[in-house]
């Protein structure tokens, strides 16, 4: 099962596909985290993508198609996967299209997580990131046992410096002139398929099993 997770930044795209995940033995891959990770190392590419995620702007999509190539050749993929965070613009949907073509398959389904703009702030000034495995939290909406402690792993949780209100705001633009444009695409293909995103995260989970399951 091929899944792509559509939506704002902050709708809840990363917590649904972990949830998705690992009901259906798929790997999560979420290109946000892949440049976090190689930001963390100082690789050549984190010291790339970091200059535009500074800034709320999307990296250049030669960069996240060449990584994201790399990563399908993984044998956790044969399966199938969860996407989050590509395709983030209309060449990067048609660059996944032509490598899914090349293969014979296709997308599945293309999530879209819907939450207005208003909800959008507040749910990012709380998110709240382990700087070991990743994990979310909110401190409202999903609060780890310990504050500021990763439930998993123990390590710190910290404020991701792009979720500031500032950049969130950007990022919003960037989301609504680059990345909603997909909705009519995967729409076109007949894969799109919508949730409310404002509801409880259980109940949004519930809604996408049930779309997957159909
Ligand atoms: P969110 O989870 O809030 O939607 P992500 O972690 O997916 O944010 O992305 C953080 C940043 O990483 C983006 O603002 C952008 O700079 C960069 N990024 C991630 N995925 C892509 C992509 N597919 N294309 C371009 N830039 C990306
Ligand atoms: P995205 O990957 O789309 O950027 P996340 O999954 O990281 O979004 O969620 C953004 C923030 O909102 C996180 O702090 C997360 O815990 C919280 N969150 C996710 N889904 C919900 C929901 N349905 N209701 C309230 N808060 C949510
Ligand atoms: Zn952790």
């Amino acid at each position: 099962m091929k899944i792509i997770m559509l939506g704002a930044p902050g709708a809840g795209k990363g917590t649904q596909a972990k949830k998705i995940a690992a009901k259906y033995d798929i790997p999560h891959i979420s290109t946000g985290d892949i440049f976090r990770a190689n930001i963390k190392n100082n690789t050549e590419l984190g010291q790339k993508a970091k200059t535009y995620m500074d800034k709320g702007e999307l990296v250049p999509d030669s960069l996240v198609v060449d990584l994201i190539m790399d990563r399908f050749k993984e044998a956790d993929c044969a399966n199938g996967y969860v996407l989050d965070g590509f395709p983030r613009t209309i060449p990067q949907a048609e660059a996944l299209d032509e490598a899914l073509k090349a293969s014979g398959a296709k997308v599945d389904f293309a999530i879209d997580v819907e939450v207005p703009d208003e909800n959008i702030i507040n749910r990012m000034g709380g998110r709240r990131a382990c700087v070991g495995c990743g994990a979310t939290y909110h401190v409202e909406f999903n609060p780890p046992k310990q504050a500021d402690v990763c439930d998993t792993c123990g390590q710190k949780l910290i404020l991701r410096d792009d979720d500031k209100p500032e950049t969130v705001k950007n990022r919003l633009n960037v989301y609504h002139e680059q990345t909603q444009p997909l909705i009519d695409y995967y729409q076109n293909a007949g894969v799109l398929k919508q949730v409310d995103g404002t509801k409880d995260m259980n109940d949004v989970f519930t809604d996408i099993v049930d779309i997957l399951s159909k």
